[in-house]
């Protein structure tokens, strides 16, 4: 089989048998794919720090034709983002982006736009964004890419326009104040105005001093976890990484 190539964002590697690596990666050009990189764990392995979480890689890869699992020849690092993960927050942010595409996209499903949603997280991240924007900003458009995003500016129920706070439902959608019943799940009319924003606007935008304001950390708090609790309806399980990310943040609150 031929030798292919690809730009690639590791997402997870996981110790294999004597020496080896078995590599989770998200392929620009072919989608969340898994590999074997044999001799990743020994001394001098060619491969070096390439295949640590969310480091943005050149891969040459061959496919075996009666099996799953691509062979990893060749590893390049492009970036890395080691650095991005100078706390423990910062660290579970990426670990959460990684745990959700895994979860979000089948294996093989090319997502261009996932790859660089990817990417432009990391990078802000790395460049000392407040995890909760950026968290708020991925699961958005997450959801988004999905397909699983409600109208925002309609309740799904009674179809009158959304003026103010509004409340999510249980199926995702979005609804109004005189539809809403008990145990729905509140959503701010600033975290509406937030999503919004974020849907047609870079990540960047969010990022400068001026919009790093409190009110939009919150709302992007709130925003991350209303999207959250979508994705895990959809995946029908538990992010393990959101639980850890909570933590901390319980910590800090605490401090
Ligand atoms: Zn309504």
């Amino acid at each position: 089989m031929p030798v292919r190539d690809s730009e690639a964002i590791i997402l997870r590697s996981f110790p294999l048998g004597e020496g080896d690596r078995l590599v989770s990666f998200l392929s620009r050009a072919n989608g969340r794919m898994r590999g074997v990189a044999s001799g990743a764990r020994k001394p001098k392995s060619r491969f070096g720090s390439t295949l640590e979480i969310f480091s943005y890689v050149r891969i040459w890869f061959y496919e075996r034709e009666t099996r799953d699992l691509v062979r990893i020849n060749q590893c390049d690092l492009l970036e890395s983002f080691f650095g991005a993960q100078r706390d423990y927050a910062s660290e579970l942010m990426l670990a959460l982006a990684s745990e959700v595409t895994e979860a979000v996209l089948g294996e093989r499903e090319v997502a261009e736009p996932n790859f660089r949603l990817l990417l432009a997280i990391g990078r802000a991240i790395k460049a000392g964004a407040d995890h909760r924007i950026v968290s708020g900003y991925f699961a958005l458009w997450i959801v988004r890419l999905g397909g699983w995003l409600p109208r925002l500016g309609r309740c799904g129920q009674c179809g009158s326009a959304i003026s103010g706070d509004g409340y999510f439902s249980d199926g995702g959608g979005i609804i109004c104040r005189a539809c809403s019943e008990p145990g729905r799940t509140y959503c701010s009319s600033g975290t509406l105005e937030l999503a919004s924003r974020m849907l047609v606007n870079k990540l960047d935008e969010f990022l400068k001093p001026d919009a790093a304001n409190g009110l939009c950390t919150a709302n992007a708090y709130e925003l991350r976890n209303i999207m959250l609790n979508v994705i895990e309806r959809h995946i029908e399980k538990k992010l393990r990484t959101r639980k850890l990310l909570d933590e901390v943040r319980g910590l800090s609150a605490n401090a």
